[in-house]
This record gives structure tokens, sequence and C-alpha cells, in this order.
């Protein structure tokens, strides 16, 4: 605290992102990264960036990566805005478009930025319960808004919604925003790209962060209809004309482009999703059904934060949320096969302390 601090500054709970261990040998399974590398033409691309040329400002639009975007999503360039990680994207998204009378609607258990980006932009909201199954319940948002924002598939539960709900809500609220943030959806869920032709309130946004491996080069996008893109140009030219530096313009272009290594990432992320969700099964764990790359599971006997407290301690590094609803849920990222093993080596111990060799 600080008497130079703005009114709005002493109001802000500021987001606490999952922990950056500074030793790599632990297991980190913690903050939705992906574990495997990005596309090794991405590190070409952008090696081949690093020149004299940096000394010049990079295209403020960022055409090339616009384009690059279009045409793999079947839009046009001038329905895709840029950002700074998808983050930069909401953050903009929340000023422009979420910023109403009416408060904004989203789930109670979902991304815990969104309250800290209300507290920023002074945006009323209301919290919409998921269901006694973690289910996100379309029917639950029909009452007055301002607009709505949610993660599909939802985040911390990694349950999906399918693609005919996410079009039923934005038909329910014609004359509101409706933003899907689709960080998780490359790892099974259907996305609400192919619907923005026909529902004009409906924004998606992506995130290069976890399906393409590159949450350290920070890029992210929307895509939407014309006016709603026009929105997000309007503040980002009146906040930073350059989000996107010259290497992560280069990288997220080949990105894009190595279809190949995406789809083979991705495939062998939901296979490990799906043999982690068994064997947490086998040791007695409830494990929602999750269509993201990370699971959310608890332990009839044990305690969510003793669990991540205790893994931790033992070098595996899982994100734990004390909050309501789900203060005994571990929040697992899908890792490799050796850190999915590291992991469940460790669970076994702590959760059949005798028979450590069972199951
Ligand atoms: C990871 C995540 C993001 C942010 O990703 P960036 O790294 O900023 O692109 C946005 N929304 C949800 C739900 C996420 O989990």
């Amino acid at each position: 605290m600080s008497r130079f601090w703005s009114p709005v500054v002493h109001s802000l709970s500021p987001y606490v992102p999952g922990e950056q261990p500074k030793r790599d040998d632990v297991v980190k399974l913690n903050t939705n990264e992906n574990p495997f590398g990005p596309s090794p033409r991405v590190l070409a691309a952008i090696t081949a960036e690093a020149t004299d040329r940096l000394r010049l400002y990079p295209d403020p639009h960022a055409s090339r990566l616009r384009d690059a975007i279009a045409a793999r999503y079947g839009v046009a360039a001038d329905q895709v805005f840029v950002g700074n990680g998808s983050d930069e994207v909401l953050a903009h998204t929340f000023q422009a478009l979420l910023a109403h009378d009416a408060p904004l609607l989203f789930p109670d258990i979902t991304y815990s930025f969104y309250p800290v980006y209300c507290g920023l932009y002074g945006i009323a909201y209301e919290e919409v319960p998921v269901d006694d199954g973690m289910r996100v319940r379309i029917g639950d948002y029909r009452r007055p808004c301002g607009a709505i924002i949610l993660p599909n598939p939802n985040a911390p539960t990694g349950i999906g919604l399918a693609g005919d709900a996410i079009a039923a809500l934005a038909g329910d609220h014609p004359d509101q925003v409706v933003v899907i943030d689709e960080a998780y959806v490359d790892f099974g869920a259907d996305s609400a790209v192919p619907l923005v032709a026909r529902h004009d309130n409906l924004l998606v946004i992506q995130t290069f962060s976890k399906s393409r491996s590159l949450a350290g080069l920070r890029v992210g996008f929307a895509i939407g209809q014309r006016p709603l893109i026009e929105a997000l140009e309007r503040v980002k030219d009146s906040f930073n004309s350059y989000p996107l530096d010259r290497l992560a313009i280069a990288g997220a272009v080949a990105a894009v482009e190595d279809d190949g290594w995406f789809q083979e990432t991705r495939t062998r992320i939901m296979g490990n999703r799906d043999a982690l969700a068994g064997a947490l099964g086998n040791l007695g764990f409830e494990v929602l059904p999750s269509q993201a790359n990370f699971l959310f599971a608890r332990h009839p006997r044990h305690a969510g934060a003793d669990l991540a407290a205790r893994l931790r301690d033992r070098g595996v590094l899982v994100r734990h949320f004390q909050k309501p609803r789900i203060e005994d849920f571990l929040r697992i990222t899908v890792g490799t096969d050796d850190q999915c093993h590291r992991l469940l080596e460790e669970l076994r111990r702590l959760v059949h302390p005798a028979g450590a060799s069972k199951s």
C-alpha cells in the first residue's frame, strides 16, 4: 500500500498465476503448459527472424499472422484479432465488449482471471453456479445481463459443452455479446468458430499457449464478425500499437502452418489424458470428464490442499484452488508418459501408504 496509488490500484485483487519453479528437476503439472515442445519449424522461423531487422517496429496489424489464422479457420483476415497472449485479448474484450450497465455473467467455477478483469475495468458481474456435476447449464443463463463469457471446455473442470449448446446460448441473447474462451478446445471439444458466420454477437478466443506449445511466446487471437473485431482494434490502438513482436509473429505463423506437429502432439496428449484419468480412477479419485489437457480430480479420503502440498514436497507440482466447492480438487496438467508415471507413483504412496506397490 502506498499513498501514491490510485483508488483503482488500491481496490485490485490481482490474479495469482501457478508457480514457475527455478529448478527444472520438478515434474511441472500445474499451469497447463504443453509437455511437448513447439514445432521445430517454429524455432527455425524465430531464429531466422532474429536479425538486424529487430531494430524496426513490427507490423502493427500482424497481417501475416492474421492471414495465416484466417486461412486455417476459414474466415476473413479482418475477422481475426491477435494479441500478446489470449490474456491480453481477453483484457481488451472485457473493456471493449463486456462492460455494460447490466451485469456480465460467467460460471462460479471458471477461469479466475475473469473477476480480476472485472475489478480492473469496474464491470459488475454475477456468477452462475455450475451444477453438482460441475457442468455449465445453458438454461441458467436465460436472465437479463450485459454480456456472457465462458470457457469451453470450462477451466478448471475440463468439461466441454457441445456446439449446439453454444449456438443456443448465442441465440438466446441476440443483443448481448457472448464470448467463448477456447483455450483448450483443441484437446477434443467443439469449436464455436463455425458459428461466428451466423451469430454477430459471438466472439471466440483461442491461444497458442496450450495446444501449440507456445506459452512463452505470448500469442492469442479472437475470431468474430467485423464490428466486434473493430471494437478490439480500437482498444488495442489506444493502448499499444505493437503487442506482437517480430519473433512472435514469425513463430506463430510457422505454428499455424505446421499442422502435422499440431495434430500429432494434441493426439498424444489426449491419449495420455485418458490413460491418466483411468489410473487416477484406480487410485480411488473421482475424475471429472475432461476435454482439455488437464484433469480435475478429488480423492474421497484426502484433502486437496494436503495432497498438493505433499506432492510438492516430492517434486511434483499440481494446481490447487483454495475456493469453496473445489477446495478438494487437484488440477493436474497432462504431461509426458514419464511425468504421468512420476505423478502416479507419488500419489500411490500418498493415498495407499501401506500397500504402496498395489494397483
Ligand atoms: C491458459 C488460459 C488462457 C490464457 O492463455 P494465454 O497464455 O494468455 O494465451 C485463457 N483462458 C483460459 C481459460 C486459460 O486456461
